[in-house]
């Protein structure tokens, strides 16, 4: 690309990275500045072969090799005349050989081979193939301008698709901002009632850090549990080894112990429930 340039101006893609070359009907090259130089007029021939050339009808070389631009642009008005589809032709054999014209043309006129004479071949053509080439054209522009409808149908559905997502996230942003505000105002009046409370209890001190709404309630205080067994009192639990009672059950096994149980636990319930009700109650 780098040693693509402009033959009049010797301006090279390597010196001047925005330099725009533009290519003509003949396939020769001339950088933009040259072409308004050249071509001020509107009309002139080519520097290189002599060709009578129209000013608009230079065009961005989009190749590398300008050739291939020309060939483009050949193509595109060749294409227009022998424009005639598959169905068209009795067999698959004669739409072959039609293709295979086409491309003698284009390529005659694309290497400047015998030029005048494609020309009037084209020409003929075009005068025996007037109504198919017209109805062709027709059948081309309906099937581009469905096709431009499909396009259209396509492009509402997939923007009401991304309409509905939208809507879909700003509902759940919304539903999300709702429940935070719910959380907010459930937090602040916690702490007015904390507030009061502290007040009420402290005097006129207020501690504003509690937003605990428990503190209303009444604190739990551990009581110890008072067994009444109607019978005689059992010993405590940490009394059972002094007392033997421990030789009388199974030592907890290191599985058993892993939850927190001993065997003295065991050992005191069972006492619990032996000694509950051995006397009966007196009146
Ligand atoms: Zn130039
Ligand atoms: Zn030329």
């Amino acid at each position: 690309m780098d040693d693509q340039g402009c033959p009049r101006c010797k301006t090279t893609k390597y010196r001047n990275p925005s330099l725009k070359l533009m290519v003509n009907v003949c396939g020769h090259t001339l950088c933009e500045n040259c072409v308004e130089m050249l071509f001020v007029r509107g009309a002139g021939n080519c520097v290189q072969c002599n060709t009578p050339l129209r000013k608009n009808n230079f065009r961005v070389q989009l190749f590398e090799d300008p050739t291939v631009d020309k060939e483009v642009e050949i193509r595109k008005k060749v294409m227009k005349i022998y424009n005639k589809r598959e169905c068209d032709f009795q067999s698959l054999r004669e739409y072959n050989d039609y293709l295979e014209q086409v491309e003698d043309i284009v390529y005659n006129l694309t290497n400047n081979v015998e030029v005048e004479s494609t020309k009037l071949r084209m020409e003929q053509y075009q005068r025996e193939n007037k109504d198919v080439i017209q109805r062709n054209k027709a059948k081309l522009t309906r099937e581009q301008e469905e096709l431009e409808e499909l396009l259209l149908l396509e492009q509402q559905s997939s923007e009401q698709r991304r309409l509905d997502v939208l809507q879909e996230e700003q509902r759940q942003l919304q539903a999300k901002r709702k429940n935070k505000q719910a959380l907010l105002d459930e937090l602040v009046r916690n702490r007015h009632i904390a507030n009061s409370y502290l007040s009420r209890k402290n005097g006129r001190r207020t501690c504003h850090l509690l937003t605990c709404s428990t503190i209303e309630e009444a604190l739990y205080h551990y009581k110890p549990l008072q067994v009444e067994t109607y019978g005689p009192s059992v010993p405590e639990l940490e009394q059972l080894g002094r007392f033997g009672y421990l030789n009388h059950v199974r030592t907890a096994l290191p599985q058993d112990t892993a939850g927190g149980y001993t065997s003295a636990l065991a050992c005191y319930r069972a006492i619990q429930d032996a000694f509950s009700g051995l006397f009966p109650p007196k009146f």
